[in-house]
């Protein structure tokens, strides 16, 4: 059985060809420029095709990666109908979703519904998913939604201290993303820890980042918001700051507040710090040469990711397991060391030496002695989305 996993954004188109079962991946690519001339990269047989290819709308991306599969080179299918289900990532469930779902009328109505919250990610995941519908109506379409492993915090975790009404009339409250990472995550580091009551903290860190504290395997709290905006300092978002900065830089630097959102999304973080890059790996070996901007944007994201670790486990009455993931967090040892270094006194011992070892498997970089376990856990959300639309379509 194979799944086609689709993350559609507004002018681009992730894919994957997966067997849930083998976690095999048959093809794998990416559409860009949609709606402007159109590039695509896709990957089968272990080689590899760049080409420029005029995609006007997602529908055209799509048949153009359907066109591929079946008829391309590297051809890994005869027909369509060998996709039996396709699982799109949602980015905003709201407080609709608790788990993936076989989408049908109403669930394409809530998402729309959403909308508001999520303006640059639910339409263009409603694209693909109307047209997945169209091209292919024999076959099932799964939207599985980074806010739904998060709909299990406390209202103590996820309403802001503001009036309620807010959150009754304008649905403002904490949702957090990621979730289908920080869920793999966790779910591997039980196993691990193997215990059932557990309590995991989850660093994922990217260039989008966020952290989230997993009790007997159920998010009760994450670092990001109503946006993706909150918490971590990320590549190029700033995280948790002060609401009071938004109007006094609005009136200095004469900015609508469009203009002060896109500035705390996209010009802030590690690239507005360092003046250098979003890019860490530009930024540690600046660090490296000297630059002392550098050196203060790690300093900045190591403080953040450390304190979020101090609060979650007093939100989680202790610790059991640390795991670090994603881009940063599966390849940046010096963050890993900077992050724990100096929380001995919690039971946090980290093994400079297994730290810096470097393969993609599921792996622990703790001390014997260390009370805490410190895993690094390569997460693997398309795979995560393969398997949650196999499980709701094989029976
Ligand atoms: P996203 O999926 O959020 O776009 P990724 O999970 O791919 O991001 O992570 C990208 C980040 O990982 C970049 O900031 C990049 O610099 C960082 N990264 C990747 N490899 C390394 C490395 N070896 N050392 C330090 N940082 C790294």
């Amino acid at each position: 059985m194979l799944v086609l996993v689709l993350n559609a954004g507004s002018s681009s188109l992730k894919y994957q060809l997966i067997n849930p079962k083998t976690t095999e991946i048959k093809a794998t690519g990416l559409c860009e420029r949609i709606g402007i001339d159109g590039r695509l990269v896709h990957e089968a047989k272990s080689h590899q095709i760049k080409k420029d290819l005029l995609m006007p709308t997602h529908k055209e991306a799509i048949e153009i990666v359907l066109d591929l599969l079946i008829h391309g080179e590297e051809k890994v299918i005869d027909s369509i109908d060998e996709i039996k289900a396709i699982g799109h990532r949602v980015v905003h469930g709201g407080e609709y979703f608790n788990h993936s779902v076989i989408i049908d009328d109403d669930v394409v109505s809530k998402i729309q519904s959403l909308i508001p919250l999520a303006p640059l990610h639910n339409p263009a995941h409603l694209i693909g998913i109307n047209i997945c519908r169209e091209l292919m109506p024999n076959t099932p379409n799964i939207a599985v939604f980074d806010t739904a492993f998060h709909q299990t915090m406390p209202a103590s975790s996820y309403l802001y201290a503001i009036p309620y009404e807010d959150y009754k009339e304008h649905a403002v409250r904490k949702y957090g993303f990621h979730g289908t990472s920080h869920n793999y995550v966790s779910k591997e580091a039980i196993k691990m820890l193997n215990k059932i009551d557990s309590k995991v903290i989850v660093c994922h860190l990217g260039n989008g980042s966020s952290m989230c504290a997993v009790k007997n395997g159920k998010s009760i709290d994450t670092s990001m918001g109503l946006s993706p905006l909150e918490g971590l300092v990320m590549g190029t978002r700033s995280g948790d700051l002060d609401p009071a900065v938004i109007n006094y830089l609005m009136e200095k630097k004469n900015m609508t507040a469009d203009e002060m959102i896109n500035y705390l999304n996209k010009k802030s973080g590690m690239l507005g710090v360092s003046g250098i890059s979003s890019d860490l790996r530009e930024i540690i070996e600046a660090a490296k040469n000297g630059d002392e901007r550098a050196k203060t944007a790690i300093d900045i994201k190591c403080n953040r990711i450390k304190k979020y670790i101090c609060s979650y486990a007093g939100v989680l009455n202790g610790i059991d397991a640390i795991c670090f993931t994603a881009g940063i967090g599966e390849n940046a040892d010096l963050i890993r060391e900077r992050v724990c270094s100096g929380l001995e006194f919690m039971g946090i011992e980290i093994d400079n030496e297994k730290n810096i070892i470097r393969n993609n498997k599921n792996r622990v970089i703790s001390k014997d002695s260390s009370k805490v376990k410190i895993y690094i856990i390569p997460t693997n959300e398309e795979y995560v989305i393969a398997h949650d639309t196999y499980e709701l379509v094989k029976a």
